[in-house]
C-alpha cells in the first residue's frame, strides 16, 4: 500500500492525504461547515461510511443532506434510511426482545424492516415504537462497522439461532463477500457475543450509514404487512414495517402532504368518477376498456402525436396483433421472455413429428413486424432515414399481483416506431425524436424532466455487437444530450444489451417522478434479421435502428396524466369542454340553442337545460365533473344573447356574448394551454 492516498475533490484539484485517511478528517481539512454536515462520502461515485478509512485514489465527494442545487440530496436519504431502519428494529427489540431480525434495505420513499415476532404489530403500537425510536435518536450514539477482525466465521457464530440471518449469511459467503456488522453504539468487537442490551444494538448489514443516530432529521413509520422470508409463501409469515425519515421535518411535512395528494389524484379513482376507463373480470385481469369519455382523451393524444408524425415525415403502418413463433425466435423474444408473455396460440393439425403445424404468439413488441415491413423491399442509402410508426397494441403477462389500474396492464397500445438509418444519421434521427418528445411533453405541461443516457458496462459480457460501433453511439447520445442542453446523467451499466438509450424522467405536477419517453439504439435486430440497404460505395450495409415511444404505452400515459390534472384536463382534451345551463323555463330556448352553436363548432358540449333547476346545484355538477367551462343562461342572456361564463375552480369570468366566447375557447385548443 501507498504511504499517501491522492484524492480527486470535483472541483478536479488534487489532495494527498496519509493512508487511511478518514472521509471525516478529510472533509474538516475542506471545512468546518463541511465537516458538520458531511453525512457520508463518495469514492469514485460509491457512498462509505464517513468513518471509514479511504486506503486508495479516488475522486473525492462529501455527501451533505443538500446537495449543491439546494435539493435534498438522494444518497443522504439513503444513508439516513439505512439508519432509521437500524433504529426502528433496535426500538421493536427494546420493546419486544424476543423479536428476531430478518432484513431491511431503505426505499424510493423510506425503508422497511421484516420481523419475526409473535405479537402482531398493528397500527396501534406505532406511537410507541415511535416514542421509542426517538430516545434512540436523542441519544445520538454512533454508526460503528465492525472492524476486520469480525472475521466472517466470528458473525456468523453470532447469529447461530437466528435461521434468517443464517440464510441470509450463506447467500453473501457464496459470493465471495466480506461480512460486516452495523453496531449503533461505539464498536466493542471482543464484547459483542454478549447478548443485546444497554446501549448497543448490531445487525448484519453492508452500510453505509450516517454517523450517529441524531443525524436522522425525522421520520415515521407510515405501515405495516405480512412478508415471506424470499417472498416463499411456505415459510412463516413475516412483518414487515414500513416507514420513512427525512434530514428536516419540514421535509417529512412536505412527503407526507405529497402523499395526501397523491390518494385524491389516484387514477383508478378518477378514472371510475368521471367514466373514463373500466376493467371487467369478463375481459381479463389487466385488461383496459376505455370508456366513451376516456376514448375522448386517447384519440386527442393520438392527434396530437400524429400531426407531429406527419410533419417529421414518419410512415404509419399497421400489423396483426399476432406473430408466428418463428418471427420471435428470429428476434429472441422467444422464448427468452417466455414469463412476461401469454401462452401460444396452436393449430389443432400436427407436423408429422408432433409440433403443431402453425404456432403464434400475442405480439410483445412491434419491432419484429415492422422489420418485416422494412425488409419487404430493397433499400439505397437514399431512401433512408426509414420511420415507420404504429399505434400498436402489444400484449405482456404481468404477474396479477403486479398489475395496477391503467399504469400496470397486460394489454397496451404504444405509440410505437421505428426509424432505420445509417450510422450517420444517427445523431440527426436521434436529435429530431428527442425534440419530438420535448414538443409533446411541453403540450402537456410537463415542462420539468431529467434525462438518463444509459450506457453499457465495458466490463460486463452481456452486451451484443462491435465495442467500436457501441462507443461511437454512446459518444453521440452523450453529444446529443449535451448540445440540447437536457439536464442529463449518464448511467453506467443501465443500457439494453443491443444498444444505449435515453429515458425521459418527467415530474408531475405534485412532484413524482415518472419514467416515459425512451429513445434506443439497436444493433443487434438488424444483424439478427440481415437487414441491408445498398450504400453510396455500392457495397451492402447493415442499417442502424431507433425504437421509440414518447408516451411509452396510452394507458400508463394516460393513467398518468389523471393523476398530474386530478382530472381537470385543459380545454383541449378534457372529455366534455363546456356545460351549458339555463336558469329559467324561459331561457331554456336560448340554451338548447347556444348548446347547439357550440357543437356545430365542433365542441364537445353537455347540457344541463331543465324546466326547473337550481342553479347552485348546477354550478356544484359541474365543479364536480371538472368540466373546464360552464356557460348559464338567464332571461337577460337569452335577450341579449350573451352568456355568462364560469370557468372550472368557480372562476366568474363575467358575461360576453357567446361568439366571444367561442373564439376565446378555440383559441383555447388551438394553443393547447
Ligand atoms: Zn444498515
Ligand atoms: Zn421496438
Amino acid at each position: 500500500m501507498a504511504d499517501q492516498i491522492k484524492l480527486t475533490y470535483p472541483d478536479a484539484s488534487v489532495h494527498e492525504f496519509p493512508q487511511g485517511t478518514t472521509g471525516a478528517v478529510v472533509a474538516l481539512s475542506i471545512g468546518k461547515r463541511l465537516a458538520a454536515d458531511a453525512i457520508a462520502i463518495k469514492l469514485d461515485g460509491q457512498i462509505y461510511d464517513i468513518n471509514r478509512p479511504i486506503t486508495r485514489d479516488a475522486a473525492f465527494a462529501v455527501v451533505t443532506p443538500k446537495s449543491r442545487d439546494g435539493k435534498v440530496d438522494k444518497d443522504a436519504l439513503y444513508c439516513i434510511r439505512h439508519t432509521a431502519e437500524h433504529v426502528m428494529t433496535e426500538a421493536i427489540c427494546r420493546l419486544w426482545p424476543e423479536t428476531k431480525l430478518v432484513y431491511g434495505p431503505p426505499t424510493d420513499d423510506g425503508f422497511f424492516g421484516d420481523i419475526d415476532l409473535d405479537k402482531k404489530i398493528s397500527l396501534d403500537d406505532f406511537a410507541k415504537i415511535e416514542a421509542e425510536m426517538a430516545k434512540i435518536i436523542a441519544e445520538n450514539r454512533p454508526m460503528t462497522r465492525s472492524s476486520d477482525a469480525m472475521t466472517n466465521d466470528r458473525i456468523r457464530a453470532l447469529y447461530e439461532d437466528n435461521p434468517y440471518k443464517l440464510s441470509l449469511i450463506d447467500d453473501l459467503l457464496k459470493k465471495g463477500e466480506k461480512l460486516s456488522l452495523y453496531y449503533t453504539g461505539p464498536e466493542t468487537p471482543w464484547d459483542c457475543n454478549k447478548p443485546e442490551g444497554g446501549l448497543y444494538f448490531r445487525d448484519l448489514c453492508r452500510g453505509p450509514h450516517v454517523p450517529s443516530t441524531g443525524r436522522i432529521g425525522a421520520f415515521k413509520l407510515t405501515a405495516v404487512a405480512g412478508a415471506y422470508f424470499h417472498g416463499d409463501e411456505k415459510q412463516k409469515q413475516l412483518q414487515r414495517i414500513y416507514g420513512t425519515a427525512f434530514a428536516t421535518p419540514k421535509e417529512l411535512e412536505e412527503h407526507l402532504a405529497r402523499i395526501e395528494e397523491a390518494k385524491k389524484r389516484d387514477h383508478r379513482l378518477i378514472g371510475k368518477q368521471m367514466g373514463l376507463f373500466t376493467m371487467s373480470p369478463l375481459v381479463g385481469q389487466g385488461l383496459i376498456l376505455w370508456m366513451p369519455k376516456g376514448g375522448i382523451i386517447r384519440t386527442e393524444l393520438q392527434n396530437l402525436m400524429q400531426g407531429e408524425l406527419t410533419k417529421r415525415g414518419y410512415s404509419p403502418v399497421f400489423t396483426p396483433h399476432i406473430g408466428s413463433v418463428e418471427l420471435y425466435k428470429t428476434s429472441g423474444h422467444f422464448p427468452y421472455y417466455k414469463e412476461s408473455q401469454y401462452p401460444t396460440i396452436k393449430s389443432e393439425a400436427k407436423k408429422p413429428n408432433g409440433e403443431p403445424e402453425e404456432e403464434y404468439l400475442l405480439k410483445p413488441m412491434n419491432c419484429p413486424h415492422h422489420i418485416q415491413i422494412f425488409a419487404a423491399e430493397p433499400h439505397s442509402y437514399r431512401d433512408l432515414p426509414v420511420r415507420l410508426a404504429e399505434f400498436g397494441t402489444v400484449y405482456r403477462y404481468e404477474q396479477s399481483g403486479e398489475l395496477n389500474g391503467m399504469t400496470r396492464v397486460r394489454g397496451l397500445t404504444q405509440d410505437d416506431a421505428h426509424l432505420f438509418c445509417t450510422p450517420d444519421q444517427v445523431e440527426k434521427e436521434f436529435q429530431s425524436t428527442v425534440e419530438l418528445v420535448q414538443t409533446i411533453f411541453g403540450a402537456l405541461g410537463l415542462t420539468d424532466y431529467r434525462v438518463q443516457v444509459s450506457v453499457r458496462d465495458p466490463e460486463s459480457d452481456k452486451y451484443t455487437g462491435d465495442p467500436k460501433t457501441w462507443d461511437k453511439a454512446e459518444e453521440t447520445l452523450k453529444r446529443v444530450a449535451k448540445d440540447m442542453k437536457l439536464p442529463h446523467e449518464i448511467m453506467k451499466g443501465e443500457a439494453a444489451f443491443y444498444g444505449p438509450k435515453l429515458d425521459f424522467m418527467v415530474k408531475d405536477c405534485i412532484g413524482r417522478e415518472w419514467q416515459l419517453g425512451t429513445v434506443q439504439l439497436d444493433y443487434n435486430l438488424p444483424e439478427r434479421f440481415k437487414l441491408e440497404y445498398v450504400g453510396a460505395d455500392n457495397n451492402r450495409h447493415r442499417p442502424v435502428m431507433i425504437h421509440r415511444a414518447p408516451f411509452g404505452s396510452f394507458e400508463r400515459f394516460v393513467g398518468i396524466l389523471i393523476e398530474h390534472f386530478a382530472g381537470a384536463f385543459p380545454l383541449w382534451l378534457a372529455p366534455v369542454q363546456i356545460r351549458v345551463a339555463n336558469i329559467t323555463e324561459s331561457s331554456q330556448e336560448a340554451s338548447y340553442k347556444a348548446a347547439g352553436l357550440l357543437k356545430v363548432e365542433g365542441f364537445r358540449v353537455e347540457e344541463d337545460i331543465a324546466a326547473s333547476g337550481n342553479l347552485k346545484q348546477k354550478v356544484k355538477d359541474s365543479e364536480e365533473s371538472k368540466v373546464p367551462y360552464l356557460l348559464v343562461i338567464g332571461d337577460r342572456e337569452a335577450a341579449a344573447g350573451t352568456v355568462s361564463v364560469r370557468g372550472r375552480g368557480r372562476k366568474d369570468l363575467g358575461t360576453m356574448p357567446l361568439a366571444e366566447f367561442i373564439a376565446r375557447a378555440k383559441q383555447e385548443v388551438a394553443e393547447r394551454k
